[in-house]
């Protein structure tokens, strides 16, 4: 396959060389988990457990609610703690709904069935079953996959792209997972295929993980429609609409999705995971991190039952050796800023990162534009991030959508090379915030307006009811008029 080129990007420091190539080591259980009861698009999972109640490894634990939620497992065996608030792993440190259980250190699984040949199921129920063990996009997005690979199979998708990208300094959570699972890896993405009835599937690595590559390339060799390709390093060649721009040259659609072009873009982690459960009917209860950073004494790659601390991770790799340093959770570049250690790893989660204020770069106060227009050419997208941000300190909030606010991912390669170390994407932030207000508030006033149209309409109906019962009643009491007929002669 021949390579195209995306636009703008940036090349920020790789600090890869901390964790690359450290072995996976399992996290000794914690004796708590706090599990999220959101931990992908759509609404909440439900739970089905009470407090109390004593639950086997892999046993749901809540149920998805709607189109694209997904359903949470138990992590471990153990006993319900409690269902209750607390901390999300977000930069706003606000509570979320949280199963918390109380593990019994006897990892005792929950009656597993054996599972049939995956190809000898249809592609619905392949899809079905990737949704059943509560797979979710795994490198960051959080999508249901079942509910990619139907969508992609109903739109005819022709390849699957495998993202082994990982273009995110520091994380090396995928390059590990790919150099020590390839084989399983391979596994998943033959279901995936099958699942998706797509004739190809490409693997994308960046040029830095020759192991990686290496290990991939062997693992696929036995099947001619796996292809492993090498992609140069450049930020955020990792993000699912620049990468189809990498392999075919084509722009998504502003406001489509990658699917138009025929491809589907699915994390490594992903294909992992569809292995672990149509092979093992292993729901998707862990899943690998890096946690590293300069304030990180001893960066590792973890496997990580979902709902263990970043405090835990933290301790198992030697603590914060900095107390001024940043917490991140995610790459430097997309990552969310951390209110704390006591956040739980979720599904999405692929690092855990302590960086010292060196590394952060703190640049003091911004200082005024100076219309160099570096971030015009940094940005992948083809937006204009210093009138985008002039429009949000103006609070213009049609404005900064009709110059493609939506299009805009976060990636933040435009603050990156901003001379003037303005928080491009702290603003874009802030934008989408407002809006997502403006919008909640316009749901609100179209709801009391219906509800008033409802009530009014009620009364007017109960007022002719009334009208109508006080005819009838009346008409019912009118003096009947009797006709005496004259007698006949
Ligand atoms: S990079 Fe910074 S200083 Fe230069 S145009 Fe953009 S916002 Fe202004
Ligand atoms: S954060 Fe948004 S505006 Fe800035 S470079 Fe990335 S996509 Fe462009």
């Amino acid at each position: 396959m021949r390579l195209h080129d995306f636009r703008g990007g940036v090349h920020p420091p790789s600090q890869k060389h901390l964790s690359a190539g450290r072995p996976i080591e399992s996290l000794p259980l914690p004796a708590r988990l706090y599990i999220p009861l959101q931990q992908h698009a759509g609404a909440p999972a439900l739970p089905v457990v009470t407090v109390g109640q004593q639950v086997g490894k892999g046993e749901l634990l809540a149920r998805a609610q709607g189109a694209t939620s997904a359903p949470l497992h138990a992590p471990s065996s153990g006993r319900i703690a409690a269902i209750g608030e607390f901390t999300a792993p977000h930069a706003s440190g606000l509570p979320l709904p949280t199963i918390i259980l109380d593990t019994d250190g006897e990892e005792r699984w929950a009656e597993r069935a054996p599972p049939p040949d995956p190809f000898s199921l249809s592609p619905e129920e392949v899809a079905r079953r990737v949704g059943a063990a509560g797979i979710v996009g795994m490198g960051g997005a959080n999508f249901p996959a079942s509910v990619k690979l139907s969508k992609a199979r109903q739109a005819g998708v022709h390849t699957l792209v495998i993202n082994g990208a990982e273009c995110e300094p520091y994380v090396t959570c995928d390059d590990q997972l790919m150099r020590e699972r390839a084989g399983e890896i391979a596994d998943g993405i033959a279901i995936m295929l099958h699942a998706l009835q797509a004739s190809r599937a490409v693997i994308a690595i960046e040029n830095n993980k020759p192991e990686a590559i290496q290990a991939m390339s062997d693992a696929c060799r036995h099947d001619a429609r796996i292809e492993v390709l090498g992609l140069p390093s450049r930020y955020p060649a990792g993000s699912a609409k620049q990468l189809i721009q990498l392999l075919t040259g084509l722009e998504t659609p502003a406001g489509g999705r990658g699917t138009d072009t025929g491809l589907l873009v699915h994390n490594v982690g992903t294909a992992y995971a569809a292995h672990r459960a149509l092979r093992h009917d292993r729901p998707l209860i862990s899943r690998i991190v890096t946690v590293s950073g300069g304030a990180v004494p001893e960066p590792r790659n973890l496997e990580v039952p979902i709902g263990a601390l970043a405090a835990d991770l933290l301790a198992y790799c030697g603590g914060v050796s900095d107390e001024r340093a940043r917490l991140l959770m995610g790459g430097p570049m997309m990552g969310q800023p951390l209110p704390g250690p006591q956040v739980p790893v979720i599904k999405g989660t692929n690092g855990i990162l302590a960086l010292t204020p060196d590394e952060v770069g703190e640049a003091g106060e911004p200082s005024p534009c100076i219309r160099c227009g570096r971030c015009v050419e940094a940005c992948p997208m083809g937006l204009l991030p210093l009138e985008l941000s002039k429009r949000a300190r103006g609070e213009d909030w049609e404005g900064i959508q009709a110059l493609g606010l939506n299009d805009c991912m976060s990636c933040g390669s435009c603050a990156y090379v901003c001379p003037s170390h303005i928080p491009l994407p702290q603003y874009f932030a802030y934008a989408r915030g407002m809006l997502a207000a403006q919008r909640r508030e316009e749901q609100k006033a179209r709801r009391t307006r219906e509800l008033m149209e409802q009530r009014q309409a009620r009364f007017e109906r109960q007022e002719r009811a009334k009208a109508e019962a006080a005819a009838a009643r009346r008409a019912a009491k009118k003096p009947r008029t009797v006709v005496l007929e004259a007698d006949e002669d």
